[in-house]
């Protein structure tokens, strides 16, 4: 089954009884991530998202989510284009009623998936802390800011005269 996932899935029309699951395909537009000030672009929108989804008892849903995406943005460390890609991968569970209640956040009015809010969510949950233009990538130059990685390996800066050296020598007649 493929449908594109702009609007929430209608799980209402899989006609599902308890035990039985599906796997579908769909896409989403997930739009652009901000993390820590930086902004990330998810290239080649919409994405496909596959969902393992099956109706447990007491009117319940599980659901597993999984995606594979690359993003575009800055280095957290230098500014530089970076690219990483990004396997996702996220379950929920929908339990409603009795003591074991169980709410999805993405499961609207009982039987609407909202894909593109939880793949979403998962892309920002899996995002690593620190997203690198290349893993080894050496940041900035801490006394003029340049991109170490294109500054090259000569690269130095006379450290600047301790100036408690030169109010020393102003001391000396
Ligand atoms: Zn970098
Ligand atoms: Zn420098």
């Amino acid at each position: 089954m493929t449908a594109t996932a702009d609007e929430p899935f209608d799980l209402g029309a899989l006609l599902l009884v308890p035990g039985e699951g599906k796997r579908i395909e769909l896409t989403a537009d997930v739009g652009e991530i901000e993390l820590g000030g930086n902004v990330y672009r998810v290239t080649g929108q919409p994405v496909p998202v596959r969902i393992d989804l099956s109706r447990t008892v007491g009117d319940g849903w599980a659901f597993r989510l999984a995606a594979s995406v690359d993003l575009e943005g800055p280095c957290t460390r230098c500014l530089a284009p970076a690219a990483p890609h990004l396997d996702v991968e996220a379950r929920e569970a929908s339990r409603p009623g009795g003591g074991e209640d169980l709410q999805c956040p993405y499961l609207l009015d009982d039987d609407l998936l909202d894909v593109s809010a939880w793949l979403r969510d998962s892309i920002v949950l899996n995002l690593p802390s620190s997203i690198l233009c290349h893993s080894n990538c050496p940041g900035l130059c801490e006394e003029c800011g340049i991109r170490l990685a294109t500054a090259g390996p000569d690269h130095f800066h006379e450290k600047p005269p301790d100036p408690r050296w030169a109010a020393l020598r102003d001391l000396e007649p």
